[in-house]
């Protein structure tokens, strides 16, 4: 059998397949897909920040099943709004009271959002607009104020795209809030870990590959009975077309990767940006212990188009990145070393009936597909999703082969 992509579906479906027949695993890139870290002499860290929720028990279950359970780490994140060319932190009650970019009543009137959310079943949103739905639930101050800064910085100029369904999804599946800030879950050590473990003994093979189908399916010119497709949708080509599998929009993102002799904030891991060239920082020195890692580290994360992503060096998008974070204090002699790390296709835009898109696991007679379009990644993709998808993918596999 075959698996396309090293990612964690390609690698979680290869590794439960290879218990019953052998396999050959693609990966054009480096194994880990974006969850794939970068390391130095020292340790490894993701080259897009990383972290789970109570929620993700596929997720927390396979840490268990693979031996990481013991490097299971649940830290609360301290967020910040940046505004006017300030950093307000808005975890605690008076915090959130004394942030100066809302009134009063916007505060008021955002928190009502929130609780009303929480009910809804946001499967039901799926064909409803984003803008449409915050317009009769939340208004058009909040939507001014508080949602379009944010759904711009996750989606560009296609935020008005999007459904409401994938912003309810992320007020009620995606906060497990207290008091003090969002319970957050992190592997010791970095996710690499679980790259390792799911990969160990795994046939990985550094090729691009090229799916046809001639009596059999083939890839780059060997045979094989089944084939899991777990790369983004425009890698299949004219051959997705001819299996009926509808195109899906994806978003791209960049991130620079800062190791710093000193700390940007005192202790806030995530702030978001509205009128920056970046949407936020990811401090992850201020969520895991700077021992860990002997150097402070902070990512600057923006989403962009496809046809956008490499239309900056890395060195302009550095100077850009900096000359914007100078603003808000950030000492440029305090920068040891910096990384840009970029992904083409880094998640779909879930845009209005998007539910009509999710790929089905059995494409066609031995072609499979799992990943980011995926059931279980709706109507968010996460590191939860694919690699229940790709165990998904494995069991139905085993199960019309008739192995299992
Ligand atoms: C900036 C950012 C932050 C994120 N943060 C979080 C987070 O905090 N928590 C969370 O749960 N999730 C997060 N995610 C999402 C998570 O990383 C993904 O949902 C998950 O890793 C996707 O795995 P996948 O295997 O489905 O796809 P991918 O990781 O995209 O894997 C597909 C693989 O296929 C390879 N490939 C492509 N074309 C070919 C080809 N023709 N032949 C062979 N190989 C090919 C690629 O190189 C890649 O390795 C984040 C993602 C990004 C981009």
């Amino acid at each position: 059998m075959a698996v396309i992509g090293a990612g964690l579906a390609g690698l979680n479906a290869g590794r439960i397949l290879s218990e019953y027949a052998d396999v050959d695993v693609y990966e054009s890139s480096a194994k880990g897909g974006l969850a794939g870290s970068f390391c130095t002499e020292d340790y490894c860290i993701e080259v897009f920040y990383h972290h789970f929720f109570r929620q993700d028990s596929y997720l927390i279950d396979l840490l268990g099943e693979l031996k990481l359970r013991s490097r299971i780490v649940w830290n609360t994140s301290r967020v910040g709004q940046a505004f006017r060319g300030k950093i307000y932190p808005l975890n605690t009650p008076l915090e959130i009271l004394r942030y100066p970019g809302m009134s009063l009543l916007d505060k008021i009137r955002l928190a009502k959002f929130t609780v009303s959310a929480k009910k809804k079943k946001y499967e039901l949103f799926d064909n409803t607009g984003v803008i449409d739905g915050l317009k009769k639930d939340a208004g058009d101050r909040l939507i001014e104020r508080f949602f379009l800064p944010l759904l711009k910085s996750k989606f560009g100029n296609n935020y008005s795209d999007v459904s409401y369904a994938w912003l309810l999804a992320r007020v009620t599946l995606r906060s497990n809030r207290k008091l003090s800030g969002e319970e957050l879950g992190y592997l010791k050590g970095g996710f690499h870990q679980l790259i390792d473990r799911l990969s160990d003994g795994l046939e990985i093979v550094g090729e691009r590959a090229k799916v046809k189908k001639n009596g059999q399916w083939n890839v780059n010119g060997v045979d094989y009975d089944a084939v899991v497709f777990t790369a983004p949708l425009p890698e299949l080509g004219e051959l997705g077309r001819r299996m009926g599998i509808q195109d899906v929009r994806y978003q791209s993102s960049i991130c620079l990767l800062i190791s710093m002799d000193s700390p940007f904030t005192d202790d806030l891991y995530w702030i978001n940006y509205d009128a920056e060239p970046f949407g936020a920082t990811i401090e992850h020195t201020n969520f895991m212990p700077l021992e860990d890692y002997g150097e402070h580290l902070m990512y600057v994360a923006s989403y962009t188009t496809p046809d956008r992503v490499h239309s900056l060096t890395d060195s302009e998008i550095f100077r850009l990145y900096l000359s914007a974070l100078r603003k808000y204090g950030l000492d440029e002699n305090s920068i040891k070393w910096w990384k840009v790390f970029r992904a083409r296709f880094s998640g779909p835009v879930y845009e209005k009936n998007f539910r009509n898109k999710i790929t089905p696991y059995r494409a066609a007679e031995g072609f499979y597909i799992a990943g980011m379009t995926s059931d279980t990644n709706y109507p968010e993709r996460s590191m939860n999703g694919s690699l229940l998808a790709g165990k998904k993918a494995a069991e139905i596999i085993l199960r019309d082969f008739s192995l299992l």
